[in-house]
């Protein structure tokens, strides 16, 4: 596939679980990387190594997207090491499993600087190029969090539901300038986000086992190749919510 030869993509969160597959998909499609990661530099290496042997220019880059300065750092060296950024996928992201009476302060606000405020410091980061390319594809990953009442707690279900009125308030915005914005809502994928109780959780959904990250890259790179397609949020859901 070469649906995105010459594009660069840059993914947020990219060294583990949801993020690192979607990066992958997007290499395999033609796309250089930029795999983006906080903690688990091994890793995020591993997965442009990985593209590296498909043939994409890649690196990875560390820098906690909830703090601007580090992500204009990040962006300004993918940007000199690959060129422009054409698509970025917003994927890192925080689950801490909290009641409404355990959430303290501290986590709720550290919960919308990274699931929300991190989306935001990097589409404004490399919006001015898009802009100015007139050619851009941002896919945000939400959560059937943003609509229902998930596993996580309140503060998740906050962060994921401004993240969807962050993606419609761009889209609305950028239509006219060959940018697309889109959101992906997945739910209950393997990860190690989903580390505790999968068993009882696959019985809840309806086709009767937990999603794959594949299964939610393939989503990302359908609204990604899209030019007809803005404002949107695509369920993958295991027929969860139906929308
Ligand atoms: P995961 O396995 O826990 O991986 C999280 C990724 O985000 C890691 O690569 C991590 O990097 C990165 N990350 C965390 N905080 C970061 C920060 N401040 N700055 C930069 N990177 C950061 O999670 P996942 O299940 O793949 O989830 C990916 C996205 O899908 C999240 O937005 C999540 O909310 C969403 N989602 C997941 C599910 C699910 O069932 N798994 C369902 C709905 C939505 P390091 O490892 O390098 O620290």
């Amino acid at each position: 596939m070469s649906g995105f030869g010459g594009r660069v993509a840059l993914v947020t969160g990219a060294s583990r679980g949801i993020g690192r597959a979607i990066a992958l998909a997007l290499a395999a499609a033609g796309a250089d990387l930029v795999v983006n990661y906080r903690r688990e530099a091994a890793t995020a290496e591993a997965v442009a190594t990985e593209a590296r042997a498909l043939g994409r220019r890649a690196l990875a880059l560390g820098a906690d997207v909830a703090e601007g300065d580090a992500v204009a750092a990040m962006v300004a060296r993918a940007e000199a090491a690959l060129g422009p950024i054409d698509i970025l996928v917003n994927n890192a992201g925080i689950a801490l499993r909290r009641t409404p009476e355990a959430l303290s302060e501290a986590e709720f606000a550290r919960t919308l600087a990274v699931n929300l405020t991190g989306a935001f410091l990097c589409i404004q980061r490399v919006l001015p190029g898009m802009r100015r390319r007139r050619w851009g594809r941002i896919v945000n990953i939400s959560s059937g969090a943003a609509r229902g009442g998930g596993i996580i707690g309140v503060h998740y279900n906050a962060s994921k539901a401004g993240l969807e009125g962050l993606t419609r308030g761009y889209a609305a915005r950028l239509a006219g300038e060959g940018v697309t914005v889109n959101a992906v809502a997945p739910s209950l994928i393997e990860t190690d986000m989903l580390a505790e109780g999968r068993e009882a959780l696959a019985r809840k959904v309806p086709l009767g086992r937990l999603g794959r990250p594949e299964e939610v890259a393939e989503a990302v790179l359908l609204v990604a190749g899209n030019a007809y397609m803005t404002g949107q949020t695509v369920p993958v859901n295991g027929g969860m919510h139906f929308t």
